[in-house]
């Protein structure tokens, strides 16, 4: 199922629970956020949203990667040759770009990426002592490395996802905000189901995917 329509379903769970846990809609944009983020969050294992930019940047840093690493060499062979002392810093960050460039696929150097978010979620979390905002930044920067469709789609994610929203509910002082998303996340699921490569819901208790033919 493509992001858009997760995004729509979640857009639309979250302005439904807007109306139905704060008729004056003064929180709207609270609710929406959260049922859209967890509507999307369960791709973050794959095809989300933002892969398709992700993976052009990612191919871009593999080849500065590279250009940075080939210079680097270049440097310290002159001042080799010119029998400078090679400074290490450059000698470190030459190998270490080189390294990237030439065995990091653009897949892993993407995943990467989206991990390096999630570490900074999770370091802001910590720095404002928000549990649940740590727990959301170790679920971003986990996801990308489990196989698509797998553990981020399953039953055991909700009440995780729930238990996360109680963090966010109680932070911000907005009543329904956990089990608004707890219901976007179960939209992902749900729609996901809806498509012909379905979703194992039990994984990894069973591998049996569950689909359901519209
Ligand atoms: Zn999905």
């Amino acid at each position: 199922m493509r992001g858009k329509t997760h995004l729509a379903i979640g857009v639309a769970i979250g302005a439904g629970a807007a109306v139905y846990f704060s008729p004056d809609l003064t929180h709207a944009h609270t609710y929406i956020g959260a049922a859209a983020f967890s509507a999307l969050a369960a791709d973050l294992d794959g095809t989300s949203m933002l892969s398709g930019k992700l993976t052009k940047a990612s191919r871009q840093i593999r080849q500065y990667a590279v250009w940075v690493g080939c210079i680097c060499a270049a440097a310290v062979l002159y001042l080799w040759l010119a029998g400078h002392t090679v400074r290490l810093e450059i000698a470190c960050a030459g190998i270490s770009a080189m390294l990237i460039g030439l065995t990091m696929s653009t897949g892993a150097i993407r995943n990467a990426l989206v991990s390096l978010v999630g570490i900074g979620v999770a370091a802001l979390g910590l720095s404002r002592g928000e549990w649940w905002l740590i727990g959301v930044g170790v679920f971003i920067a986990w996801a990308p490395w489990l196989n698509h469709r797998g553990l981020t789609h399953t039953l055991w994610m909700i009440p995780l996802w729930w238990w996360l929203g109680t963090g966010l509910e109680q932070d911000l002082q907005v009543e329904g905000l956990a089990i608004t998303a707890a219901l976007g996340y179960l939209s992902h699921l749900a729609a996901d189901t809806l498509t012909p490569s379905g979703v194992k819901w039990l994984y990894p208790l069973t591998k049996f995917t569950f689909r359901i033919k519209v």
